[in-house]
């Protein structure tokens, strides 16, 4: 699934990625100590209203695409996942259907809470994965290609699947920080893992990736289905989006760029 071109030496970059892998997860942050002090004055509100309070008393974002986990206390997940289901429930209701005698739905407000706060909106409850970043010893200085990388993810607007793959090209200075190769797939999966919107995702996974490595060039390409305009809208089957990111070398380098895009088509 993942390819990797480089001209230079090979080996190094494999076994770098044993030993990120070798790295334990590190411990969360305690990155919540003011608001600790506070914990009997949420009592009696819903978990949502008192997190949402910790947020902005440290004037934070929380769009649908902001990582929140930083406002989030050991073991409130659980919590969450059942005021979430209180409110799907209400939800179930409002659309007229028996939850009590249709077997089908009686859990789905319990299912559908737990899957968006633990599986497919994970990405706003969950740190970011560690990234152990090595020194480019060997000093490869070739362009790298990642991908395809598949990701799910949804849309803000109707929280419709958006389905689809990401190819990153790196150009990595002798400076350059590296980081494995898997933890580009898990990077690009915390990051899709919230209501997203494609041209924010892609941006905002370059930031990061930019941030972390200070390579040359990076290059970000996505192309996906999105279920909105299949499921419902113009119910178009075939229509997709394609966003790309250019940064550095990528968009000075008319024939850097070529070459990525060349390679990405070939998978
Ligand atoms: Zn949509």
């Amino acid at each position: 699934m993942i390819i990797k071109k480089t001209r230079a030496v090979n080996t190094t970059a494999s076994s770098s990625a044993k030993l990120v892998k070798a790295v334990k997860r590190a411990t969360k942050s305690s990155g919540t100590a003011t608001s600790r002090t506070s914990k009997h004055a949420d009592e009696g509100i819903p978990l949502s209203v008192a997190i949402r309070r910790r947020i902005q008393a440290q004037n934070a974002r929380f769009h649908a695409n902001d990582n929140i986990s930083a406002f989030i206390r050991p073991g409130e997940l659980e919590s969450l996942v059942d005021e979430v289901a209180q409110k799907m429930q209400a939800v179930l209701e409002s659309l007229v259907i028996d939850t009590e005698s249709d077997h089908n739905t009686k859990n789905t407000s319990q299912r559908v809470a737990k899957m968006f706060v633990k599986e497919v909106f994970n990405g706003r409850y969950t740190d970011q994965p560690v990234l152990t970043k090595f020194p480019n010893v060997s000093h490869l200085n070739e362009l790298m290609i990642i991908g395809p990388i598949t990701v799910r993810s949804a849309c803000s607007h109707h929280l419709c699947p958006i389905m689809g793959r990401v190819w990153i090209g790196v150009l990595p200075s002798k400076a350059s920080a590296l980081i494995g190769l898997s933890k580009y797939s898990r990077l690009t999966e915390w990051v899709m893992c919230r209501p997203q919107i494609q041209e924010e995702a892609v941006v905002e996974l370059a930031d990061m990736l930019e941030k972390k490595i200070k390579p040359i060039g990076l290059a970000i390409v996505m192309d996906a289905d999105h279920f909105c305009m299949q499921w419902r809208g113009v119910k178009d089957r075939d229509s997709k989006m394609v966003n790309s990111v250019m940064r550095g070398a990528f968009l000075k380098d008319v024939n850097l760029r070529r070459e990525f895009l060349a390679l990405m088509e070939r998978k």
